[in-house]
């Protein structure tokens, strides 16, 4: 759909959720993120054809972050669009240009309790065709001009990963900003809550939800909720970032007031129904999130943390 002039998104359904593409069309045109193995067949390149833009003339494609659902296309579309220039940020290639890397760095937590099971592994690996090498690896602060007068800007947005980028389109006020703020949960289709927010670095997440809520937004486009306009913008940036300091003192205090030293398998049983109510088998999710808060609370020395059988734990200092 073409939101606005020369700015389209693609939905690619995903289980019962959304992942949705951007595609910014001007003498030279740009995707952003590719979503999942079977999206570029199923999704992105009917729309291509639905817009008379072929695989070809793709110039640009970029890739926000690392995760399942946002390089997962990433060979197929090497295929199709044989012109296309790959780009991810410098901190983030190596974990897009092979998904064992993705897996072992970034979403296997087994160290810390929760489990990530061999068919846990393959699924991942069915829906994330991901072995392209990044053609330009890029630092945030770069600018595409895509055609006369129309000029967007790559910025570097760490929090979800430490290497996000999200895409400004001054002239436009429009943030395309996929996975840098994450609200109080993703939704599934219908909008209920289907994930917690899955933000993994605090410090830089907050900055980032700073930084975006000092630029000029009229619309924000992300990768998994509906269009934002207006007052919604700053009510979700907001809501990011009241969820993440609610979270981070639930999290402190759970540890502090434990006499057993807890890991990340008891903070999320204990924690999980007051931060959200998505599904319960969807809670190891928030693994992403407090690991992050107590590697913050760890580094501000408010605790300690226990290496060790069977897996990690913290306690007070
Ligand atoms: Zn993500």
């Amino acid at each position: 759909m073409e939101l606005l002039p020369n700015i389209h998104q693609i939905r690619c359904p995903y289980a019962n959720r959304n992942v949705f593409v951007y595609l910014l069309t001007g003498e030279r045109t740009m995707l952003i993120d590719t979503a999942l193995s079977d999206s570029p067949e199923g999704s992105i390149l009917p729309y291509m054809a639905d817009i008379n833009l072929p695989p070809d003339n793709l110039d640009y494609i970029l890739i926000s972050h690392p995760d399942t659902d946002h390089q997962g296309g990433n060979d197929p579309l090497r295929e199709k669009c044989s012109k296309a220039l790959f780009m991810a940020h410098t901190l983030d290639a190596p974990l897009i240009e092979a998904t064992d890397v993705l897996l072992d760095r970034r979403q296997d937590y087994s160290d810390y309790g929760i489990p990530m099971t061999p068919k846990a592994r393959d699924r991942v690996r069915s829906l994330c065709h991901a072995t392209t090498s990044m053609d330009v690896t890029l630092q945030g602060g770069e600018r595409f001009r895509l055609s006369e007068g129309w000029t967007v800007e790559v910025l570097h947005t760490p929090g979800h990963s430490l290497g996000h980028l999200i895409v400004y389109d001054r002239k436009h006020r429009v943030a395309l900003i996929q996975d840098a703020a994450l609200g109080s949960m993703v939704p599934e289709v219908e909008g209920k809550a289907e994930l917690p927010p899955t933000y993994r670095y605090i410090d830089t997440y907050l900055q980032t939800l700073h930084q975006l809520s000092s630029l000029p937004i009229d619309t924000l486009l992300t990768a998994h909720f509906p269009v934002m306009r207006g007052a919604e913008v700053q009510n979700f940036l907001s809501l990011s970032r009241a969820y993440c300091l609610n979270a981070e003192r639930l999290v402190c205090e759970a540890v502090l007031d434990s006499s057993e030293a807890p890991g990340l398998p008891e903070l999320i049983t204990q924690l999980s129904d007051s931060l959200g109510d998505w599904p319960k088998r969807r809670r190891p999710m928030l693994a992403w999130s407090f690991l992050g808060h107590l590697e913050r609370l760890e580094a501000h020395q408010a605790v300690r943390r226990i290496e060790g059988d069977p897996y990690v734990r913290w306690t007070k200092r």
